[in-house]
């Protein structure tokens, strides 16, 4: 779950004329065949799947073909099938299963997220940190083994959690992990290489108008019609209905959300969130619900929104200041919002958050 959603999406076909019946389907095709002698193929709707662990839409505004739609979900079940830290036979898995023992050879897609991964923990000193998998496993949040891990058990994890001993060879190709017990996870940045590399298929085919959801992590591509942007809206931190709090008009950009909400369990009348302290082994503790970033780029979007939310508003936002074309949405536990870098005019949708600066 998460909390960035695209507005007024074109409705989704609940069933395609394949699964309607052979009655349906004829008439739907003798209607097809009369309508092609006259006009193009009207776009197919758009398409959701379960893939890279949440639900993703894809919506070809034009040109969106079964083929187009099957390219772009195949890109994405690849993506998975390399960087899962959650299968036991991804290419991330294999370099974590030979950490302390040997290099290993890594994917063109592994080599591309970890290098950017590992630049973001040393420009965050190690708050965003790619090593983070043993205290990912130790919590299992977002699983339903998720449990506070014992005193001992947080201590062995924290001490596996190290940046410095992450060597990648790029003439070999290779990842070593220098600790036995070390895990790579990459499920803070991996959506957002997963968004570009879909952006990336749909403009290469020439296609102008789309809208990718992956989990929440929107990228926005071109323009909804000639000169109107797309609507997207953040949506409420205190609710899981769904409805947003505040819009804003995005085209060609990459708005992502990381929050304590998305992902978390309740234990002892407690709740724990996803995002890990790399210092205390604990859910990152500040006044912050939510980080929502804008930029051209989804990776850096999906990096930047674990990163400034781990790092805390005043960290994060000096952060976001340095970055060209980069802009920051801070929503605050008492209701707040602030806001960083290029951001565009933010659309009040509720009288229950107010923007301060
Ligand atoms: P983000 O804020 O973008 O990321 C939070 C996640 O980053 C945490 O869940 C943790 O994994 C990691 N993290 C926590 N603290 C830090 C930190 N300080 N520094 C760096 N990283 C941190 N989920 C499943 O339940 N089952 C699956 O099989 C599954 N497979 C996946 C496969 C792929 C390729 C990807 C990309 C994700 C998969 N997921 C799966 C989801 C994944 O486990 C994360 O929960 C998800 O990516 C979190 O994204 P987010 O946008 O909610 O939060
Ligand atoms: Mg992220």
């Amino acid at each position: 779950m998460t909390n960035t959603l695209p507005l007024r999406r074109a409705p989704a076909a609940k069933v395609s004329p394949k699964d309607r019946g052979p009655r349906a389907f004829g008439i739907i095709a003798a209607l097809g065949a009369a309508l092609t002698l006259t006009t193009c193929a009207a776009p197919l709707p758009a398409r959701t799947e379960f893939v890279l662990g949440t639900v993703c839409t894809v919506n070809l505004y034009d040109r969106g073909t079964r083929e187009a739609y099957d390219g772009i979900f195949a890109r994405l079940r690849e993506i998975e099938s390399v960087l899962s830290a959650n299968s036991d036979d991804s290419n991330l898995a294999e370099i974590n299963a030979r950490a302390g023992i040997a290099p290993v050879p890594a994917r063109a897609e592994t080599l591309a997220v970890l290098s950017l991964a590992l630049s973001w923990a040393e420009r965050t000193d190690g708050a965003f940190d790619p090593t983070i998998g043993p205290l990912v496993k130790a919590w299992n949040i977002g699983s339903d083994r998720a449990s506070v891990p014992d005193h001992r058990t947080l201590e062995k994890a924290l001490a596996l959690v190290d940046r410095n001993s992450v060597s990648i060879d790029t003439k070999a190709g290779t990842v070593f992990l220098a600790q036995k017990g070390m895990k790579l996870d990459l499920g803070a940045i991996a959506k957002g290489y997963a968004a570009d590399e879909t952006a990336r298929i749909i403009r290469g085919r020439g296609i102008t108008r789309a809208m990718i959801d992956l989990g929440g992590n929107i990228y926005a591509l071109g323009e909804k019609s000639r000169g109107k942007a797309w609507t997207i809206g953040i949506r409420d931190p205190e609710t899981d209905r769904g409805s947003p709090i505040l819009s804003l008009a995005a085209a060609d950009l990459s708005v992502v959300t990381s929050g304590v909400y998305e992902r978390f369990f309740v234990q002892d009348g407690k709740r724990y969130h996803h995002i890990l302290d790399t210092k205390t082994g604990y859910p990152v503790i500040n006044d912050l619900v939510s980080v929502t970033i804008l930029s051209k780029s989804s990776i850096q979007a999906d990096a930047l929104s674990t990163a400034t939310f781990a790092l805390g508003a005043k960290k994060g936002k000096a952060l976001i200041e340095g970055l060209p074309e980069t802009g920051a949405i801070f929503i605050f536990a008492d209701r707040h919002i602030e806001t960083a870098g290029v951001v565009p005019k933010l659309n009040m949708l509720s009288d229950r958050f107010r923007i301060t600066q």
